[in-house]
């Protein structure tokens, strides 16, 4: 049995998805253990383009079971959505390859209200919230006030469980934020309309993996986001409300006792960053503007435009170290072509001083970039595959950004599409 973690190293919209899509050939299971409709895996392949916020990444690979832990934010209005969005393109889905952890807490409708509720009265301080209820969400789940997945098999006690959430989730509402209260009839129309569609999915997935794992199964497990969003280790307050790290994973897939093989961390290369806080290596104007357009950087999930800059090592290799990442795949490569000269951040000037070290959060928005320039290669370099085709500058850039900060530069990226893909 090989166990691996695919993982952000960044802010997020590295490429993930496209490498999960990538390797999932290699592997029996692919487990989402963490996050939920907040963000979006890009994958395009023979059916179509696609960006998946809930569903694993294999689900467009036949004989692949794909898993829903029990650490991810269940949206069942979201799911089934893109459960329909999917099939609609041809794409086999079922019972057979999609299991929903009975142990997965559900989203409930209130917590995206109270999201946006939240996001509004912090006004200019808000933390750039998908509103997706993802904060409220967890929050509810570690004060244990959500309902599991699995409770949608026992009607009455769900029903008797919900009264209870009603009653102390109107306080909030109505009390804190003047909002309308929910009624039971809004919650058993909920229950009704979504909720009990996702029924057909939801299994014992601990079970599964625990007998995959005694069968010398290969599972993939499937991060959100990346390392500088993780609740613990990242830019708090501006992180996600999960742990994106790799270490997160066995927990959030149900098989606490399995360990990773190999950490392919995944790396954009040039920084990219949606929502607030700070982002050391941020560029502005033009040069952005030209960057952002060169890669297509919109949000998946809001379209939102993503804030731009160079590679940033200081923080890469700090996200290696937090993810332990034993490989990287560097993606959008092809996208700096265009550029003269490459620029990287090399080290963040910290407190009047030069420094290799992520600041802590308080720290962080008084950092500034020190930035170095490598030399560019200005041709296309999207129909290479192998590492030799690629310009010697181009090789350069990868062996520069592998050397400072630490770690095997295994794939290198030159393209969405699947097969536009360097293995190193
Ligand atoms: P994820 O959330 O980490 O999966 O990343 P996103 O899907 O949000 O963003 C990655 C974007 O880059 C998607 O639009 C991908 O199709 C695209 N992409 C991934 N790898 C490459 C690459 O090597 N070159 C180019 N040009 N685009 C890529």
């Amino acid at each position: 049995m090989s166990n691996c973690a695919i993982v952000g190293i960044n802010w997020g919209d590295e490429g993930k998805g496209r490498m999960v899509d990538l390797i999932t050939e290699n592997y029996d299971i692919v487990v989402r253990y963490q996050g939920g409709g907040n963000a979006g895996h890009t994958v395009i392949n023979e059916f179509g383009k696609f960006a998946l916020h809930l569903l694993p990444s294999g689900i467009f690979r036949q004989g692949v079971v794909n898993v829903l832990g029990n650490g991810v934010a269940l949206d069942p209005e979201n799911l089934l959505h893109e459960i329909e969005t999917v099939m609609k393109k041809g794409v086999k889905l079922d019972e057979t390859n999609l299991k929903i952890s009975d142990r997965a807490s559900l989203l409930l409708p209130w917590h995206r209200d109270l999201d946006a509720l939240e996001e509004a009265r912090l006004a200019d301080k808000k933390y750039g919230s998908t509103r997706q209820g993802i904060a409220p969400f967890y929050s509810d789940k570690y004060q244990k006030k959500t309902v599991l997945a699995g409770e949608l098999f026992y009607p009455e006690k769900l029903e008797e469980h919900l009264r209870e959430l009603l009653e102390w989730k109107n306080l909030t509402l109505t009390r804190v934020y003047g909002a309308q209260p929910y009624t039971m009839d809004d919650l058993m129309r909920w229950v009704d309309d979504y909720a009990n569609k996702i029924k057909p999915y939801v299994a014992d997935t601990g079970k599964l993996l625990r007998q995959a794992e005694a069968e010398g199964k290969n599972v993939l497990f499937e991060a959100q986001l990346g390392a500088l969003r993780d609740l613990d280790f990242g830019i708090v307050p501006y992180t996600t409300s999960s742990n994106t790290t790799a270490a997160f994973a066995p927990i959030g897939s149900g098989c606490p006792g399995a360990k990773i093989d190999e950490v392919i961390g995944v790396v954009k290369a040039y920084s990219t960053c949606v929502g607030e806080g700070p982002f050391t290596c941020e560029w502005f104007g033009e040069e952005a503007a030209k960057l952002r357009e060169a890669g297509g950087e919109y949000g998946a999930k809001t379209g939102r435009p993503r804030r731009v800059g160079p590679i940033d090592i200081v923080a890469t290799r700090y996200g290696v170290q937090v993810q332990a990442a034993t490989c990287i795949a560097l993606t959008k490569l092809d996208v700096l072509s265009y550029m003269d000269k490459i620029p990287v951040c090399t080290h963040y000037i910290s407190g009047g001083e030069q420094t290799d070290e992520f600041p802590f959060p308080a720290a962080l928005p008084e950092a500034l970039p020190v930035t170095e320039y490598l030399p560019g290669w200005q041709t296309d370099i999207s129909g290479c595959r192998k590492w030799e085709d690629l310009p010697e500058q181009a090789r350069n850039y990868v062996k520069f950004i592998e050397e400072r900060i630490g770690c095997h530069i295994g794939y290198v990226s030159v393209g969405p599409e699947r097969d536009s893909i360097i293995v190193r």
